[in-house]
């Protein structure tokens, strides 16, 4: 360990050689991307379409598959260190590259874990992390014919296992007549959690083991489509709640050796116990707000925590809330902001824009960050906000 991290400290990184590769060429790499710049930190981007939102970007954009095996080996081999933006990756190239002495971050094993939410929650278990009971099963045929068994009673939570983001492959399973589909790969169950608060941690550390949490939000979710639709900054929590999400999410992150982000998303209950719903090993949708709103920004501190640089400070400078933009053209088609001159005279407000020409339904195509001393006014004037902008064709 101590071998490895003396060769990252020593490396040249800023105006040099050194070339940094990011798997994934969305908004979320866009956004570390900016950052790299900052630092003139030389950027290698793969993603299959050639008008990601990082294409324009990145010193080196590659088109290719980062689900292939053989694009991914050629990616890596090129670069001194790798990191993800997106974790459906080819992780048997991680975990090749890695031998051959590659920096991958985050590596291989917690990718391969986090991909597969069944995998995911058999981790939590095996670690005493807190997450609601669940059953894991090989397909929907073995689900019928053990759940009751397994003492789950309607209503649950059904999940597939691999290959469902946005609330896609989640289903809340009210009666048998709900299982009426038909799923031949994967899945799981879970209690239904009476749900308070969604929370979201984002906890970072760097080679050395140094870890750090950025402020909690609270996130909403849109009811339909399951997206975020708003991320709030601070939580309105208890400190006692807050010190035990800090610590949960600061164990996870080391159970899972992480190096780099982790966004941990929290279920509060109603009893106000704290239970791990899912991670993401990454920049995440629920950190944007950290670039107005904190010391250092979750991309920032991507970059720092994966080159063994000192972490960032994560304070809160000034409160927030996060406004996603996402299409609601049923039609794919070139896209339109409407009303979105129309803010700017609003203080306070700052507009990114991913760069993606199509918009489609649900499809997130950038966010708005409104910052105020007083939070409820944020809240007030980001929801005036998400009324007004409309995402069309
Ligand atoms: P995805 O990975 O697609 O985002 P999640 O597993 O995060 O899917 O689930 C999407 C949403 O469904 C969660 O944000 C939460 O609102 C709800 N949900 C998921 N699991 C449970 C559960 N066990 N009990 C209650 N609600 C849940």
């Amino acid at each position: 360990m101590h071998q490895h991290y003396n060769n990252v400290k020593k490396m040249q990184l800023f105006s040099s050689n050194f070339k940094l590769g990011v798997l994934g060429g969305g908004q979320l790499g866009k956004m570390l991307l900016y950052d790299a710049k900052r630092y003139d930190l030389h950027t290698k981007v793969m993603d299959s379409n050639n008008e990601a939102p990082c294409a324009k970007i990145a010193d080196e954009f590659i088109v290719g598959d980062i689900t292939n095996y053989n694009d991914v080996i050629d990616f890596g081999n090129k670069v001194d260190v790798i990191t993800v933006e997106i974790e459906k990756i080819n992780t048997e190239a991680l975990l090749e590259l890695e031998k051959r002495g590659k920096k991958v971050y985050p590596s291989a094993k917690a990718l391969q874990i986090i991909q597969n939410k069944s995998d995911q929650k058999q981790f939590y278990k095996k670690n005493n992390l807190p997450t609601s009971r669940f059953s894991n099963y090989s397909n929907l045929d073995e689900l019928k014919s053990r759940f009751k068994k397994d003492n789950f009673k309607f209503p649950f939570v059904w999940k597939s296992s691999k290959f469902g983001y946005d609330g896609k492959g989640v289903k809340i399973i009210k009666s048998p007549d709900d299982l009426n589909f038909s799923y031949k790969n994967q899945c799981l169950i879970e209690e239904l959690v009476e749900i308070k608060k969604e929370l979201s941690v984002i906890v970072s550390r760097n080679v050395q083991g140094d870890i750090k949490c950025f402020p909690i939000v609270e996130m909403e979710f849109n009811d339909k489509s399951n997206l975020v639709e708003y991320v709030m900054c601070p939580a309105n929590i208890s400190d006692d709640i807050e010190k035990r999400a800090n610590e949960i999410a600061k164990k996870t992150s080391e159970k899972f050796n992480m190096v780099g982000l982790l966004a941990v998303e929290l279920f509060l209950t109603k009893d106000d116990d704290i239970l791990i719903n899912e991670v993401a090993p990454r920049p995440h949708n629920s950190g944007h707000h950290t670039i107005e709103c904190c010391m250092t920004s979750q991309f920032d501190q991507h970059l720092r925590s994966i080159l063994n640089l000192s972490l960032g400070e994560t304070d809160l400078i000034i409160p927030g809330i996060m406004v996603n933009l996402v299409g609601e053209n049923m039609i794919e088609g070139n896209v339109i902001y409407k009303n979105i001159n129309d803010i700017f005279d609003i203080p306070g407000v700052f507009v990114h824009i991913y760069g993606k020409k199509k918009s489609r339904l649900n499809r997130k195509m950038g966010h708005i960050t409104i910052v105020n001393k007083d939070i409820n006014k944020a809240i007030e004037i980001g929801k005036k906000i998400k009324r007004k902008i409309k995402v069309i064709s």
